[in-house]
């Protein structure tokens, strides 16, 4: 079924690590930094309403919707400097913000399956998120890592596959794709020619109105497993 792939690419959130205790930590560490160094802001806002107005920024600035540290930074800027306070604030809440989200923990199996791969295949991580692949536990197991924000848009659109080709000298046709979204992440992948893997953690129902992936499997044991039937993993 994979014969031809040289190159894999994973999506970070919620394939190699669970992404959402990691964003409430962060952005509870990052709110209670603002209590103790803007608590005027903090007065005016909840946790929430800070959202709501990062949100409503990407909303009438599209063209930063794909950056989320831009559009921390921004909104943050803005209501700090509302509330008083001068705009290195903002820099200093987003590197907080940064580093716990950072704070990542892959799921068990992710470690020693990304080494097993690593030994036959180029392996890129591609990512719409604002994690730093660096200073994360995974920080040595890819050969080359690109986000939204570097390249300037978010998938579904295609500038991630194109860059990591160009980056990497290998065709998109010998790339397999695997990510837990089945539009962002396989649907995307599938329109330009790339082998697809749906990893589904959780048991969920793949949607209607999008044709399968190639392969499904629970975590990357399964992959792994598949892919020692064509290469020697
Ligand atoms: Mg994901």
């Amino acid at each position: 079924m994979f014969a031809h792939v040289r190159l894999i690419c994973f999506d970070l959130d919620d394939t190699l690590w669970p992404c959402v205790p990691v964003i409430r930590a962060a952005e509870a560490h990052c709110y209670a930094w603002l209590q103790r160094e803007a608590p005027r802001l903090t007065a005016r806002y909840s946790a929430d309403e800070l959202r709501a107005h990062r949100i409503e920024l990407a909303r009438r600035q599209p063209q930063i919707a794909h950056d989320l540290t831009e559009v921390r930074l921004r909104s943050l800027a803005t209501l700090l400097e509302d509330a008083g306070y001068p705009r290195v604030v903002a820099h200093r809440a987003s590197d907080e913000f940064r580093a716990a989200r950072n704070r990542v923990t892959p799921y068990d199996e992710v470690v020693a399956a990304l080494a097993r791969l690593r030994a036959r295949f180029t392996l890129v991580s591609v990512t719409n998120g604002n994690s730093q692949i660096e200073h994360t536990p995974l920080h040595a197991s890819f050969d080359h890592s690109l986000t939204a924000a570097e390249v300037g848009a978010a998938k579904p659109d295609p500038a991630m596959f194109h860059v990591a080709s160009r980056r990497s000298g290998v065709p998109l046709s010998a790339f397999l794709h695997v990510g837990d979204d089945p539009a962002r992440d396989v649907q995307a992948a599938r329109e330009l020619g790339l082998s697809t893997v749906w990893v589904n953690r959780d048991g969920r129902e793949w949607p209607a109105d999008i044709a399968v992936a190639d392969l499904e499997v629970d975590d990357l044991t399964g992959l792994v497993a598949k892919l020692a039937e064509s290469h020697s993993v």
